[in-house]
């Protein structure tokens, strides 16, 4: 890792940068966005490189991201002038005359923190932030350093260094770029991490999206098509061997159910894994543990094989799994699977309600009946209904948690959304016939003869 810069420099070049009006016009802004269109095209393969040097993720599951960071932009690209241009609001009689609209302001410095799972969710709010017309502090995670490194040295031949710094940084680092003013947080990571960011955002009152983790439950209900669930159950699941804020973290269902899904997901995983084993290992030991220790006490279905050599864990379901193991009081974040049996969707309901919300709720049903009693009766930050992870894909949805799983979010316009204050305008009439009814604001409150 080079040496870490000095935050308060950064953020002064930043901060005058911003003063100047360097990334405001709407002419800078797409001129911004197309460079950094261009960073991302032109170096798809040695993203892809570093975030197998990093982590050994899969080349096809970075390339997805990729496709996702991309059609993010081109979609903000598309509709930016539209997005831009100030909004004419609704008028009573009142106002007849007047003219009602919100400005978009741009922030100023925006500082983005990056996380090493997904590490394109890195680049994906940055591009909110340019279209808003700000400068942007771009904070890799110190847990993928080639992808950081990357970023620190390319992404200045695409984009203004002093508006887009990359501040690459250990954990002393960043906690030292915390203590300065920003106009905005942006936040990925674990909640552990995201209480700090913000303490920090606290002491300037600045405003936040925090994007945090927690379980993600499944319903799988006896309507379901379980070939198709099997198989979309299993690639959310196994991607980047469940290390993805979105994965499913366990299934709810009766126990003919899961007698039947173990037969149809190992049909899955077989299909999935034996012309392409490759499985990304456990980010570090000390995850590598929890997940071995969470796995002692439960009965294994399917997989459960460790390899403490490579950090690697089989994908594995557990089947009958009670309420109160470990396993279901902490995100799984891993290639584990617990199926717990309940009798039924209002139960499935129940369980969900007594826990924290989750980030996604997933639902497997042929029954729409079933889907919208989840959604009138459960609150998350996304429901998917017959399938799991996708939501990410769909550039028209906003993505973004709801109580202790964060707040904010982003993509599309409301990527842009985030990134902008709506500043109240009002210009007034000074016809006098209008003035004449405004009379009774002035004292002595009444009308006046003139
Ligand atoms: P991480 O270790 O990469 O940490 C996140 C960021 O915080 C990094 O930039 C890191 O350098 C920084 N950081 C870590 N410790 C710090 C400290 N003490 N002080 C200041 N900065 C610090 O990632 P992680 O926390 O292991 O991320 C995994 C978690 O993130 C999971 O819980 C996952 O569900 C969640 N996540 C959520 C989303 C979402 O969109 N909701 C997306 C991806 C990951």
């Amino acid at each position: 890792m080079s040496q870490p810069r000095n935050p308060t420099e950064v953020v002064a070049k930043a901060r005058e940068c911003f003063k100047k009006g360097l990334t405001k016009s709407l002419k800078q802004r797409r001129t911004n966005l197309k460079n950094y269109l261009n960073f991302i095209n032109e170096n798809q393969e040695a993203i892809i490189q570093t975030n197998y040097d990093d982590l050994r993720q899969h080349r096809e599951e970075v390339r997805l991201q990729i496709g996702l960071v991309v059609a993010h932009v081109e979609v903000t690209l598309d509709n930016l002038t539209k997005w831009v241009k100030p909004e004419s609001k609704p008028k009573r009689w009142v106002d007849a005359l007047d003219g009602l609209y919100v400005y978009k302001d741009p922030l100023g410095v925006v500082l983005v923190v990056g996380t090493w799972n997904v590490t394109l969710l890195t680049l994906a709010p940055v591009v909110g932030a340019i279209a808003g017309g700000n400068c942007v502090v771009i904070k890799p995670s110190h847990n993928s350093p080639s992808f950081g490194q990357l970023l620190e040295t390319v992404l200045p031949r695409y984009l203004d260094p002093d508006c887009f710094p990359v501040f690459v940084a250990d954990i002393d680092a960043t906690t030292k770029l915390l203590q300065e003013r920003f106009d905005y947080l942006y936040y990925t990571g674990a909640t552990t991490v995201g209480r700090l960011i913000h303490q920090a955002a606290n002491k300037h009152l600045t405003p936040v999206t925090l994007q945090l983790g927690g379980k993600n439950p499944v319903y799988i209900d006896e309507s379901a098509d379980l070939f198709l669930t099997s198989r979309r159950l299993m690639w959310g699941k196994t991607w980047n061997s469940g290390q993805i804020c979105l994965s499913p973290d366990y299934v709810l269902c009766t126990k003919s159910t899961q007698d039947k899904l173990i037969k149809y997901c190992k049909v899955a995983l077989d299909h999935f894994h034996n012309q392409d084993p490759h499985c990304c290992p456990i980010v570090n030991d000390f995850h590598f543990k929890r997940l071995q220790n969470l796995l002692s006490g439960l009965e294994i279905a399917i997989g459960g094989r460790v390899d403490p050599l490579d950090n690697h864990i089989e994908p594995t379901i557990a089947t009958n799994v009670s309420p109160e193991h470990p396993i279901m009081k902490e995100e799984v974040f891993g290639p584990i699977l617990p199926i717990v049996p309940i009798d039924g969707y209002k139960e499935a309901v129940d369980f969900v309600n007594k826990r924290e919300k989750p980030l996604a709720l997933y639902i497997y049903t042929m029954k729409k009946s079933i889907g919208d009693y989840f959604l009138e009766n459960t609150s998350s930050g996304s429901v998917v209904v017959n399938d799991n992870l996708t939501q990410l894909i769909t550039e028209s949805l906003p993505f973004g948690g709801v109580g202790y799983i964060g707040m904010g979010r982003y993509k599309g316009k409301d990527g842009f959304d985030t990134f902008v204050h709506k500043k109240a305008v009002l210009v007034k009439t000074t016809c006098p016939i209008v003035e004449k009814l405004h009379e009774l604001r002035y004292r002595p409150f009444v009308p006046y003869k003139l």
